[in-house]
């Protein structure tokens, strides 16, 4: 099991009392599949999405990141947990425009302390992945929505993370590219068998999906089972 979450309860505060913004939510995500969390919009979605990241930490509740319980750790640990293990995609893409669509990509190895030259080849071989090696010395301003998105995408997986974290990514894309941007993120998880979460509150695709639950004021419907992937080895 990659990804944990449970009961967690986070509040914000809202004037004199707090927003309940997720209410005793558990969840578990397997390596190798993805499930979706639908909703409308402020049921808590995004919320839930940094709670797994462990960029927000909740009022109660546990979540484990590839076997490691992230309550005990410190800001520290949480960060350097998140560069190793955790991939995310945040709805708006935040390219940097001065850089290609290859250095976007080397820009993490730099920041986990790797070697820019030396993840060239691994950068490359995303960019394959996703499609778009023909575009590797790009600027964001000359790709299109759907490419950079899928940028955006092969840039989390730079670290190789074993928990992958994504934002409404079809939001902004029409519908046939928001169902090649969900192909490309079903392939790449049982590819690189990450536990991946996808929130989104478009309806549309979902059928592909191994699993599908349903976010409401920050209450989630029980999870069912994971769709036994093909090829899955459970974990
Ligand atoms: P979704 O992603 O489903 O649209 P969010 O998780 O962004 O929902 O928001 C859930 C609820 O929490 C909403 O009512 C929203 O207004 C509130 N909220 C989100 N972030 C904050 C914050 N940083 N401070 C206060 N309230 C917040
Ligand atoms: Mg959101």
């Amino acid at each position: 099991m990659t990804l944990t979450l449970t009961d967690v309860t986070l509040t914000y505060p809202d004037g004199d009392t707090r927003l309940t913004a997720l209410d005793r939510v558990s969840l578990t995500v397997p390596a190798g599949t993805l499930t979706a969390v639908a909703g409308p919009s402020g049921s808590g979605k995004s919320s839930l999405l940094a709670v797994a990241a462990t960029l927000v930490t909740p009022d109660r509740g546990r979540v484990a990141v590839a076997g490691t319980e992230t309550s005990g750790l410190g800001r520290a640990d949480k960060a350097a947990l998140r560069c190793d293990r955790v991939g995310i995609v945040f709805q708006q893409p935040h390219l940097l425009p001065s850089l290609t669509a290859l250095e976007q990509l080397q820009v993490m190895a730099h920041l986990s302390g790797g070697s820019v030259r030396a993840s060239r080849g691994r950068a490359m071989e995303l960019l394959a992945a996703v499609g778009l090696a023909d575009r590797a010395n790009r600027r964001p301003h000359q790709l299109s929505g759907g490419q950079r998105q899928r940028i955006n995408i092969a840039r989390a997986l730079m670290n190789e993370p074993a928990v992958l974290l994504v934002d409404e990514p079809t939001s902004a894309l029409d519908h046939e590219r928001g169902a090649a941007v969900l192909d490309l993120l079903l392939g790449l998880t049982k590819e690189r068998s990450t536990a991946t979460v996808m929130v989104t509150h478009d309806r549309a695709h979902l059928d592909r999906v191994d699993r599908t639950v349903v976010m409401k004021d920050g209450r989630l419907s029980a999870p069912g089972p994971v769709r036994a992937a093909p090829g899955a080895t459970g974990a």
